[in-house]
C-alpha cells in the first residue's frame, strides 16, 4: 500500500481480550462490507444489523438496550433530545383527522409541538384533567389515537392514575404514553403499568451531568418497533456515540444520585415547610400531596424535584431574591450534580385545569452539593423574601 493510501485506511488491530466495563465510542457514518454479496443482503438481518451510522451504532446501541432493560420494554430508541422523544413517538401514529389527548399538566413544549405542529397535519390536540379520569372518558373517542401522560405533571406534579387510564386508552384502541422523566424507570416502570411507549429526557437525571441533550423512546411491544424505527430513518433521527457514551457513564451512578438526590429534597422541603412565606410543597413522596396514595402504590422512589407554592402576594418577591444563592444555580432544566431553581409560571400552560393563587411557582432540583450549603441558600432566600415583603 502506498503512502496516501494508508493515511487513509485504518489498520485493523487485534481488540479480543480488550474487555472493559464502559462501553466503547464506536464513531461511524459509513459502515463497510466484507463483499457485494453482504451489502447486497443488509436489509435482510434485521432489526439488529448495522448498515448506516444514522441507524445506529455499537455505542447507541448499548445504551438503547441497558434502557430497555430498566423500562421493562421491548426495544428503545435514542433521539437528540426529551422533547425529540415526545414528539417521535406521536408521530408515526398519527393521521390527519386523527386526535390526541394530552395531560394538561404535560412538559408545555409538548402542548405547543400539538397546538402548532399537529394542527397544521389535521391532528386534533385535547387536553384533559391528569387527575379526573372522568374527563378522560368523556373525551376520548373513535378518532382518539394518542392519550398521553406524564407523572407527576411538570411543575406542579399532579401523579396519574396509569393503570386506570391505560384501561380507558386501550377500550378506545389508543396508544398510551408516559413521559417517565421526574422518576426514572428506576423509580417508576410505565410500561408495566399499562404504558405503549415510555419516553425520557435522557438530558436530566440519566445522564445527570447537565453536559448534554439526549431522549428515549421504549416500547412495550415488538409490533410498534418498526412503525418508529422507519420514521426516525425518514426524518433522519440519529445520535452521537458521544453522547450516548456520556449518557452511559452517568448512567452508572444513577442509583446513588437519585437516593442522594431524594432525601436531600426531603431536606430542604422540610425547611420550606417550616417558613411561614410558604403554602405548601408539591412532591408525590410527601404524605400530605394529593397523590401521595398513587405514588406510593406506583413509584418505588422520588426525585430530587418540587415546586414550592408561596402564600398569596408573596411569589412576586421570590425572582429578586433568587440573586442571594450562593450554591443553587438559577436555570432552566434539572436532573444534574448542581441544584437549580426555576421560578416558573403555571396558568399559560393549563387549558382546561384551573390553577388557583398566584402564577408563579419555585421549581427546585436538588443536587450534589453539601446539605449545609443548601441550607444556608434557602435559609438566606426566604429571609430576603420576607424581608422585600414587609417593605
Ligand atoms: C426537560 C424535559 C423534557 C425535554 O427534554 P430535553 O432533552 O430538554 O428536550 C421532556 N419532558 C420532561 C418532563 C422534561 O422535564
Amino acid at each position: 500500500m502506498r503512502d496516501l493510501t494508508q493515511c487513509v485506511v485504518t489498520p485493523k488491530v487485534n481488540t479480543t481480550g480488550f474487555d472493559t466495563l464502559g462501553a466503547a465510542v464506536h464513531r461511524g457514518s459509513t459502515i463497510v462490507f466484507e463483499n457485494a454479496q453482504a451489502y447486497a443482503d443488509r436489509g435482510k438481518r434485521g432489526d439488529d444489523g448495522y448498515s448506516y451510522g444514522l441507524y445506529g451504532t455499537p455505542t447507541t446501541r448499548t445504551l438503547e438496550a441497558k434502557l430497555t432493560d430498566l423500562e421493562n420494554g421491548a426495544r428503545t430508541f435514542v433521539v437528540p433530545s426529551g422533547q425529540a422523544a415526545n414528539t417521535l413517538a406521536m408521530l408515526p401514529f398519527l393521521s390527519s383527522g386523527d386526535k390526541v389527548l394530552i395531560a394538561d399538566t404535560a412538559y408545555p413544549p409538548v402542548r405547543d409541538f400539538a397546538n402548532r405542529d399537529l394542527a397544521r397535519f389535521g391532528v386534533t390536540a385535547d387536553y384533559y384533567d391528569p387527575i379526573d379520569i372522568a374527563d378522560l372518558a368523556r373525551k376520548i373517542d373513535g378518532r382518539t389515537r394518542i392519550v398521553f401522560t406524564e407523572s407527576p405533571g411538570s411543575t406542579t406534579m399532579e401523579v396519574q392514575d396509569l393503570p386506570a387510564i391505560a384501561e380507558i386508552t386501550h377500550r378506545h384502541g389508543a396508544l398510551l404514553m408516559c413521559d417517565n422523566t421526574w422518576a426514572t424507570p428506576l423509580n417508576y416502570k410505565p410500561l408495566s403499568l399499562g404504558a405503549d411507549i415510555s419516553t425520557q429526557a435522557l438530558t436530566k437525571y440519566i445522564s445527570g451531568h447537565s453536559d448534554l441533550l439526549l431522549g428515549s423512546l421504549t416500547v412495550h411491544s415488538t409490533e410498534l418497533i418498526e412503525p418508529i424505527r422507519a420514521t426516525l430513518g425518514r426524518f433522519g433521527v440519529g445520535v452521537s456515540p458521544d453522547d450516548a457514551s456520556l449518557v452511559l457513564r452517568g448512567f452508572e451512578t444513577l442509583g446513588v444520585r437519585m437516593r442522594h438526590a431524594e432525601a436531600g429534597a426531603m431536606k430542604l422541603i422540610q425547611q420550606f415547610q417550616e417558613s411561614h412565606l410558604v403554602d405548601r410543597v408539591l412532591y408525590p413522596a410527601l404524605t400530605t400531596d394529593p397523590g401521595h396514595a398513587i405514588w406510593k402504590r406506583d413509584f418505588s422512589g422520588a426525585s430530587g424535584v418540587f415546586s414550592v407554592v408561596f402564600k398569596p402576594g408573596i411569589s412576586i418577591h421570590v425572582p429578586p431574591a433568587l440573586d442571594i444563592l450562593k450554591t443553587i444555580a438559577i436555570g432552566a432544566s434539572w436532573g444534574g450534580t448542581r441544584s437549580i431553581v426555576a421560578p416558573m409560571p403555571v396558568s399559560s400552560h393549563r387549558s382546561v385545569t384551573k390553577w388557583k393563587g398566584d402564577d408563579l411557582v419555585l421549581r427546585v432540583s436538588v443536587g450534589l452539593e453539601d446539605a449545609e450549603d443548601l441550607a444556608d441558600d434557602v435559609r438566606a432566600m426566604l429571609f430576603d423574601i420576607r424581608h422585600r415583603s414587609l417593605r
